[in-house]
């Protein structure tokens, strides 16, 4: 064991800080707990914002997020229940099910809705903002959307992982694809007592967020745990090594390049500089979009 764990093991990433979401309301009324883009975690280049939603209560979400418009980064959703539709002003539209995720490159801009297709029952599922570079924050928009039939599952040891973007040590690569920020985005369920260990770019910056259960991030420097709802900033580091405990645990692992740029950001639009975020806000309003 030794041998083979010693090197990864000094590369190991740790927990450098543990978040808990803060409850806010968005859209037209809809209950979330944002994670990233709050006070206590502006961003985590190149993510911009983790919002998580939850409840069986229609009422937490049934207004959802009439027209609004989006510049300069990537919006991703990824629903674990429940249904919603999408609408954009070029004339796309689909619904996002369970299991199932959309990646928006919102590019120079759209004029999008977010609904759900539900009266009642549980929804639940993340939205999380990928920031684009500056040479492409004025791409044309573009959209990949996948049901969870093209999402693969590997399987390893006591543990089932969810590949939605970027490609695992297994070799198991999933759909999405963003050159830009290599992003790696996995949907991990250990069972009792599983381990998972995974190498990971050593300058990517990461992120778990624990959707079920407790997970351990062990290296030889610091044990942390991480329990449900609670969102780990990982070190940088070659390697990650998560136990689960005495019960089954779920979580996504989410890693990309940062960009290293400036961040402007004005409501749905996020630029490089304030004058960039004027321009967006004024092409908006004169129809632009
Ligand atoms: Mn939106």
């Amino acid at each position: 064991m030794s041998e083979q764990q010693d090197a990864p093991y000094e590369q190991a990433r740790t927990v450098e800080r543990i978040l808990q979401g803060q409850p806010v309301t968005d859209g037209a009324g809809v209950e979330l707990t944002r994670v990233i883009g709050q006070p206590a975690l502006n961003s985590l280049d190149p993510f911009l914002l983790l919002d998580v939603f939850r409840s069986d209560k229609p009422q937490d979400y049934i207004a959802g997020f009439p027209a609004h418009p989006h510049r300069g980064f990537e919006t991703v959703t990824y629903l674990l229940a429940g249904k919603m539709r999408h609408a954009d002003n070029a004339g796309h539209e689909g619904v996002i099910e369970a299991g199932g995720v959309q990646w928006m490159t919102a590019g120079r801009g759209i004029v999008h809705s977010e609904m759900p297709e539900q009266d009642d029952g549980l929804l639940e599922g993340f939205q999380l903002w990928l920031n684009l570079p500056a040479s492409h924050k004025m791409t044309s928009p573009a959209y990949q959307e996948h049901p969870p039939t093209q999402i693969p599952r590997e399987q390893r040891e006591h543990a089932e992982i969810a590949v939605i973007a970027g490609t695992t040590t297994m070799g198991t690569s999933g759909p999405v694809v963003q050159p830009l920020t290599e992003p790696l985005y996995i949907d991990v369920h250990l069972g009792v007592e599983a381990n998972f260990q995974e190498s990971l770019p050593p300058l990517h910056n990461a992120f778990i967020y624990v959707i079920d259960g407790k997970v351990e991030i062990i290296s030889n420097k610091r044990q942390a745990l991480l329990e449900k709802g609670q969102l780990g900033v990982l070190s940088l580091g070659s390697e990650l090594n998560v136990n689960a405990g005495k019960a089954a645990a779920r979580f996504l692992l989410v890693a990309a390049k940062p960009l290293k740029e400036p961040i402007a950001r004005g409501g749905p639009f996020v630029m490089n500089t304030r004058e960039e975020i004027q321009q967006a806000f004024a092409d908006y309003e004169a129809g632009r979009f």
